[in-house]
């Protein structure tokens, strides 16, 4: 088995519950076992601004499916969420998976690259990140959580209570 990370996003049709249903389909696959799931935060949008803020959040499950399996199974629930993909880049979305992590795999594949570009300089990503793995842990190519963390600034991120 497999240890995966995963970042869940939104900012579309009420983002709490759509990250919260995102969570219950995820642990409800059949080779796919939750672990451990993040508070949930607020961020300001990346890129186009005239969009509402972002919720998210990052989840630990156990798999013994493949790396690109995973992200054919997020990109599923990216779509039975409504997720219409727009050519915009980093336009609003109802529902975003990434796969941020595959054990300490590194990937570099045409669809699919682990770990996830600009995950250690996104606070949405490092902050819920850090709140589930210990301080030592090390993001595969680049430094521990806690080292990344001290250098990632919250960029207006606020945690949900
Ligand atoms: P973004 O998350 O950057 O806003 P999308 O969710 O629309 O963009 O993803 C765009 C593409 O990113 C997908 O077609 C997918 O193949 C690719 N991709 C590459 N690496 C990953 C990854 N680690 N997790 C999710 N998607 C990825
Ligand atoms: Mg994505």
């Amino acid at each position: 088995m497999i240890d995966v990370y995963i970042g869940l996003g939104s900012n579309l049709e009420h983002p709490i519950e759509q990250i919260k249903q995102a969570r219950t389909a995820i642990s409800d696959q059949a080779n796919i076992s939750e672990i451990k799931f993040s508070s949930l935060y607020r961020s300001p949008p990346m890129g186009p601004q005239d969009q509402p803020d972002y919720v998210n959040a990052v989840m630990s499950v156990s798999t013994s499916l493949t790396a690109l399996e995973v992200l054919r199974v997020l990109q599923q629930i990216e779509k039975d969420f409504g997720r219409v993909r727009k050519g915009e880049r980093w336009g609003a979305r109802t529902l975003d998976l990434d796969l941020l992590l595959y054990a300490d795999q590194q990937i570099n594949v045409p669809d699919l690259m682990v770990p996830h570009i600009g995950l250690s300089e996104r606070a949405f990503v490092m902050y819920p990140l850090a709140e589930i793995v210990p301080e030592y842990f090390v993001v595969p190519g680049k430094n521990t959580v806690k080292q990344l963390l001290d250098q990632c600034p919250l960029n207006g991120l606020v945690k949900l209570v």
